[in-house]
């Protein structure tokens, strides 16, 4: 099936194909012979999916939108301030062939122009045995993700005529800018600009620069990280020749075109654009290079500056825990204390990534939180990516909020806890699910509230919910006729799908709920403690268990079976009517909870 952006690829293909405006470059000889009804459009995902129509796997020749990659490669080799001392980054208004120089101290405007991107080429170090148009090859040739080759015929055609590109060189060589004999660069120019590409692999580089400088088809690092930046910025300002105002103005990309008729353009982030057809406009732009991505950037609201393209919010939903627990059953003291004070424990759930327009907003209601909240937890189940400036502020409030009483955690940070802990957060306050940050704090506010422990080591059957109430007669009654179970760590109490003819009361130790989901994965819903009862609902309504149940330490129970129960309701009627009545208000009360919990999650 046709994709979308395939038919407006194909949309635009048929709009421009048959505009016949403009030239084909021919100051060059051999680029004279393009054949001008060439024309190819391509988008390159920043995950490399590839949209492609016209003739996008024609070669030709790459020609000035080298630069913007030569202009890269110098800049890992010699530095920025270094860089920025030889070549200028200010658009020069002149044509790309100008001798644009400074007057005063000779330095070129740009490095898009030939007379900065001569210069440029000066500047890339002879290395490891590859000379400079080895390395720029090899550089290009890793943005593209296929091996380059320069067109010959090309080469020898622009090195015969291309006496002006030698002027230059000779005054770059004038002002010092080129301490070198300036043929030599002037040729390894020449072929940079006459390596082959095809319209796809210059959507394929552009998807590289928006990909922060990784190949999205090989997944290799082609552009340095620190200089994506640099090459994007100076493409914006000054890629299209004299043109890159109105450029930026209307398209809103960075971009780089050739006389070669392509035209690469980048929207950081997100992909890259190859469009090829080799008829010029009276400044070297590919005539309908230019409208397709006039026509795209409106079309698909590319432009840079275009605030439709904010992320969403980054505070998904916010509970605190007096409406949503870890998943351990508390005691009835516990729980009341939570409901009570669980204000001071609040969960945030982020989505999206995380960056400093982002995460900024959910700062700013962290810092209103932290005097009266103890704890604040942000689950990152949803966040995509984190930058470096979101983790380092992260880390930095984390900090400060320390000072106080009050303590940020992290759950579900998954491939984030590496820079995570490199940008200074504690690994002490990561977790890894919710449920185990929850405990954690609850455990703490409770350690603080309360006066005892959160829960006993073992009770005896009066302290039980399920018993509470009972006179000494019914509970000897009881204790008479309830079974006694032990169970060791990791023995299953109960298995889902058996028939149910009992239900349980822990003496002492823990179990827990656990649900089977597809596969082998299971979830916890619940963790049991001594006094509490589990087994209930299957018992009263005689349907299959409905989740497995597992020893968590040793436990040791007290079980009603349904014959006892029976026999109660014969013998001692009363105290059956009383253990419904415990059995319907734990139910309920699990009820009434679980509409406060599911309020809050979907809120
Ligand atoms: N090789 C060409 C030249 O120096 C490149 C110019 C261009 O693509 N604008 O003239």
């Amino acid at each position: 099936m046709k994709s979308p952006v395939t038919r407006t690829l194909e949309a635009l293909y048929r709009r421009y194909a048959s505009l016949k405006d403009g030239q084909v470059a021919d100051y060059i000889p051999e680029l004279a012979k393009a054949d001008p009804d060439l024309f190819g459009i391509c988008i390159a995902t920043r995950d490399g999916q590839l949209y492609e129509v016209g003739d996008t796997r024609r070669k030709f020749t790459i020609q000035s939108i080298s630069k913007a990659f030569s202009y890269g490669l110098a800049l890992e080799d010699r530095g920025e301030e270094h860089m920025l001392a030889k070549i200028g980054v200010e658009p020069s208004g002149d044509a790309f062939n100008a001798i644009s120089l400074r007057p005063d101290t000779g330095v070129p405007f740009n490095p898009m122009i030939n007379a900065g991107a001569i210069a440029t080429c000066a500047q890339i170090v002879e290395r490891d045995g590859m000379d400079r148009i080895a390395r720029i090859t090899e550089y290009l040739s890793r943005c593209a993700g296929q091996r380059l080759t320069v067109d010959a015929d090309v080469y020898r055609s622009e090195s015969s005529t291309g006496h002006r590109n030698r002027a230059i060189g000779w005054m770059l060589r004038n002002f010092d800018i080129i301490e070198e004999d300036p043929r030599e660069i002037v040729e390894a120019y020449f072929q940079q600009c006459s390596l082959l590409v095809t319209c796809a692999d210059l959507a394929v580089m552009g998807a590289t620069l928006a990909n922060q400088g990784i190949n999205p088809l090989t997944g290799e690092r082609a552009v340095a990280h620190e200089y994506v930046d640099n090459v994007l910025g100076v493409m914006a300002s000054c890629g299209m020749y004299d043109w890159s105002g109105e450029w930026i103005y209307r398209v809103g990309l960075p971009a780089k075109s050739g006389v070669g008729g392509g035209i690469l353009a980048v929207l950081p982030g997100q992909l890259g654009i190859g469009v090829f057809s080799p008829p010029l406009d009276s400044q070297g732009n590919s005539v309908r290079g230019i409208r397709v991505c006039m026509d795209l950037a409106r079309e698909l609201a590319l432009h840079l500056f275009n605030p439709s393209a904010v992320p969403p919010p980054a505070l998904r939903r916010s509970y605190n825990a007096s409406q949503v627990n870890s998943r351990r059953r508390l005691p009835q003291a516990a729980l009341r204390t939570l409901r009570r004070f669980g204000e001071r424990i609040r969960v945030h759930e982020l989505q999206g990534p995380l960056l400093f327009s982002t995460l900024e907003p959910v700062i700013r209601v962290l810092v209103k939180q932290a005097p009266y909240c103890q704890h604040l937890i942000l689950n990152l189940s949803h966040v995509p990516a984190i930058d470096d400036v979101s983790a380092r502020m992260l880390a930095e409030f984390a900090a400060t909020i320390g000072d106080s009483d009050s303590r940020l955690h992290l759950c579900h940070v998954g491939r984030f806890h590496r820079s995570l802990l490199d940008a200074g957060f504690s690994a002490d306050s990561i977790f890894p699910s919710e449920d185990a940050a929850l405990e954690h704090c609850e455990n703490l506010l409770l350690g603080d509230l309360l006066e005892g422990p959160i829960e006993a080591p073992s009770v005896s059957l009066n302290s039980c919910g399920l018993f509470h109430g009972r006179s000494e007669a019914e509970l000897e009654r009881l204790d008479a006729g309830l079974e006694t179970m032990t169970f060791a760590a990791g023995q299953t109490i109960i298995h889902s799908g058996d028939s149910a003819d009992a239900m349980f009361v822990i003496l002492s130790g823990h179990a827990e709920v656990l649900l089977r989901l597809e596969g082998d994965r299971r979830q916890r819903l619940d963790v049991f403690s001594p006094g509490m009862s589990f087994g209930e609902m299957a018992f009263l309504d005689s349907s299959p268990r409905s989740a497995d149940v597992i020893a968590l330490t040793d436990v040791e129970c007290r079980v009603l079976t349904r014959k006892f129960f029976d026999e109660l309701g014969r013998d001692h009627p009363a105290l059956q009517a009383a253990l419904l009545h415990r059995i319907a208000l734990q139910l309920s009360e699990r009820l009434r909870h679980a509409n406060i919990e599911i309020g809050a999650l979907r809120s």
